[in-house]
């Protein structure tokens, strides 16, 4: 069966001295806590190695924010898939909305990424989200099924059961202004029909589909309630120990 997820993304925030404090600080939170959702924190490339030296990956996993879509060479300034992995770190984020509309990411790109991520054994956390002009035009089901079809189905059904994706409307990240949980239910309900169509009915239903977007302690259990809402991508709340906790608790 699916699993519960909170993961963190900090986006570029922190220094490293900042970033290894404030991992130390969600790690000792986790110490003696028995969460009922699997916890991640996603982290800029710079923390990964430190991070990973600090706490423990059983209760906490760590992830980067991205990788490049090719193996390695003349690409300066790029981090590549099997960097990520030598830090430790299991996890990528993959296709969030602020790299597809401040960095040009593509299907095509988000392709490449995949196949990287899986043949150095991270597991993307894969972001799908419909703009503000789109959720009011109400081509908000056509546009996330579309990134679903262009960027994933391609994918084998075991290739894409080792996926976890998260449903973020662009115009909920960052801007206090939540996705209702009726909103959210019916999006995830949606994509678990649209996986189902492709893949069948038990892929879909082992399949994790967070939410993203203003997540916070207040609104995390309403969220979570939703019975196709498997958790949170978190991006704000992220970054304050107590904010996250509170969060994770909501399970
Ligand atoms: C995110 O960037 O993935 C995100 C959900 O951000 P925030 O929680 O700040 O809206």
């Amino acid at each position: 069966m699916r699993k519960n997820i909170v993961a963190g993304n900090w986006k570029m925030n922190t220094t490293l001295q900042e970033g290894v404090a404030l991992a130390k600080e969600v790690n000792e939170a986790l110490k003696d806590a028995t969460p009922k959702c699997d916890v991640i924190i996603c982290v800029p490339f710079t923390h990964l190695a430190s991070i990973n030296g600090e706490i423990n990956q059983e209760k906490l996993g760590l992830g980067a924010e991205n990788c490049a879509d090719h193996k390695n060479g003349a690409y300066t300034g790029e981090v590549s898939a099997s960097m990520v992995a030598s830090t430790g770190a299991k996890y990528v984020i993959l296709g969030h909305s602020e790299r597809r509309q401040y960095y040009g990411e593509t299907s095509d790109t988000l392709r490449e990424k995949i196949a990287l991520a899986f043949e150095n054994g991270l597991t993307p956390i894969f972001c799908i989200g419909e703009v503000l002009e789109e959720r009011e035009n109400e081509t908000h089901f056509d546009v996330v099924k579309k990134q679903i079809e262009d960027a994933l189905f391609h994918l084998s059904a075991e290739e894409f059961g080792k996926i976890i994706l998260a449903y973020e409307p662009v115009w909920a990240i960052g801007t206090g202004k939540t996705a209702t949980d009726d909103q959210a239910q019916e999006m995830h309900a949606f994509i678990r029909g649209v996986i189902a169509d492709k893949y069948g009915k038990e892929v879909a239903d082992n399949t994790s589909i967070l939410y993203g977007g203003s997540c916070k302690p207040s609104n995390a259990a309403a969220l979570f309630a939703k019975p196709d809402v498997d958790g949170g991508l978190i991006g704000g709340a992220s970054l304050d120990c107590a904010s996250f906790m509170g969060i994770v608790n909501a399970f």
